[in-house]
């Protein structure tokens, strides 16, 4: 079920007015809310007064009934809590035990959210895609020294058997599309990497809801 609360808010002009946010989305049982989020267009707010349009990121959950996946997106600023907000949902989910299906992600902002989307949406598992991430940062030797590196994915391309992710760095001065073959990702997939126990940081990667290459203290 899809849910919105009503809210007060000020904006800069001064103007104070009511507005409707989404709490929570089901792109299930209203596709429309799904190209919105997609378009960026879920939780843009407008004042009446001055017209100014913005933003309001706050906690939003996702769920797509098809797919069984359901992702709580908080605000970006709240990345670094992930240790203890990964937690808190670890035990909540606990006691849902006849979710199991469901695949269950937390996520920091729009970005990761419509990443997440996009994987998920494509038909893979967003494990193998972090560790796939992790091989690429590793092995670019123009990204090894910079601290600022941010790695998306972009799109899966069957009949080329091509991943495309999108690399960005300022500290580099580095935006680019890295075009990655299928192959590395089945390689990845099939040695089950993503499913071995965490032993080492980039294993921690996949475990948790919070799959997110952020995670290992390679990326900062
Ligand atoms: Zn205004």
């Amino acid at each position: 079920m899809a849910e919105s609360r009503s809210f007060q808010l000020n904006c800069a002009c001064g103007h104070e007015f009511e507005t409707i946010l989404w709490d929570s989305i089901n792109v299930t049982e209203n596709k429309g809310l799904k190209s919105q989020l997609l378009n960026g267009e879920i939780n843009i707010i407008q004042c009446p007064k001055c017209k100014k349009k913005s933003y309001i990121e706050k906690e939003l959950l996702y769920h797509d009934m098809d797919l069984k996946l359901w992702i709580r997106m908080y605000p970006q600023m709240d990345r670094p809590k992930w240790p203890s907000l990964e937690d808190e949902m670890g035990q909540k989910l606990q006691q849902k035990l006849k979710l199991d299906a469901y695949a269950f992600r937390m996520v920091f902002g729009r970005d990761e959210l419509v990443e997440k989307v996009r994987i998920f949406d494509s038909g893979l598992d967003d494990r193998v895609i972090e560790l796939l991430k992790l091989r690429v940062v590793q092995e670019d030797e123009s990204l090894k020294d910079a601290h600022d590196v941010r790695i998306a994915f972009s799109r899966y391309i069957p009949e080329d058997a091509e991943i495309q992710l999108h690399v960005y760095s300022q500290q580099n001065n580095v935006s680019q599309t890295v075009i990655v073959s299928f192959d590395h990702y089945v390689e990845i997939e099939e040695s089950q990497e993503h499913l071995a126990a965490p032993k080492d940081e980039s294993q921690k990667i996949c475990h948790g809801s919070y799959v997110n290459l952020s995670k290992s203290r390679i990326l900062h």
